[in-house]
C-alpha cells in the first residue's frame, strides 16, 4: 500500500528518497520546478542529463517516459526526470499524464526508493487545469504496483494544495 500525501511548499527541500522532476523532453534545463530542481541541485544533475542525451537518450526522453539522474546537492538521493503532455483541448493525452506518474514509480522502484516526491506535473506552463491534474495524478498513483510507501504530492500554492487534499479525501 503506497500511502499518499500532500505537502504546500518547494519539492527542491523534500527529505525523501527521490524528487521527481517536471523535465522538458531535452533534459538541458527549463523554467517553473525544472528551473528549481537545477538551481537548487547544482550543475551535477545537468551534467548527468548531458550525459544521458550523449549514450542511452540521443534525441531526448519521450513525453510519458522517466529517467533518473543523481540529486547534486538537494537532500533527496535522486531526480527523477519525467516529461509530461503539453494540455490540448482537442486530443485527450491524459494517458500520457498518468503515464508520467507510473513510469517515474518504476524507475523509483528499480533505484530502490522508498518515498518519492512529485510536483504536478503538467500544470505549469504545459497549461493542463489544475483540477483534472490532480484527478489523473491520483489515478496514476493509487492505480500503480509499486514498492514505494510514501507519495508526497508538493503543491507548490496553497490552494492546489487544498485541492490535492480535497481530492484524495
Ligand atoms: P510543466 O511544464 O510540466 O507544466 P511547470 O514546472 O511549469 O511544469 O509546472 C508544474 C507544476 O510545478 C506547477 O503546478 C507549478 O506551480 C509547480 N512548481 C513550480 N516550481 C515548483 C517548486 N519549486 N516546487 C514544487 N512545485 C513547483
Amino acid at each position: 500500500m503506497t500511502l499518499i500525501d500532500v505537502v504546500h511548499g518547494d519539492i527542491t527541500t523534500q527529505r525523501v528518497d527521490a524528487i521527481v522532476n517536471a523535465a522538458k523532453s531535452s533534459l538541458l534545463g527549463g523554467g517553473g520546478v525544472d528551473g528549481a530542481i537545477h538551481h537548487a541541485g547544482g550543475p551535477e544533475i545537468l551534467a548527468a542529463c548531458k550525459a544521458l542525451r550523449a549514450t542511452t537518450l540521443p534525441n531526448g526522453l519521450d513525453v510519458g517516459a522517466a529517467v533518473a539522474t543523481t540529486a547534486g546537492k538537494l537532500p533527496a538521493r535522486w531526480v527523477i526526470h519525467t516529461v509530461g503532455p503539453v494540455y490540448s483541448p482537442h486530443e485527450d493525452r491524459s494517458h500520457l499524464l498518468r503515464s508520467a506518474y507510473t513510469r517515474s514509480l518504476a524507475v523509483a522502484d528499480t533505484l530502490g526508493a522508498r518515498t518519492v516526491a512529485f510536483p504536478l506535473i503538467s500544470a505549469g506552463a504545459y497549461g493542463w487545469p489544475k483540477e483534472d491534474a490532480i484527478r489523473q495524478a491520483v489515478t496514476a498513483l493509487t492505480a500503480a504496483r509499486t514498492a514505494v510507501e510514501i507519495v508526497t504530492l508538493v503543491a507548490y500554492d496553497r490552494s492546489v494544495a487544498e485541492l490535492m487534499r480535497r481530492t484524495l479525501a
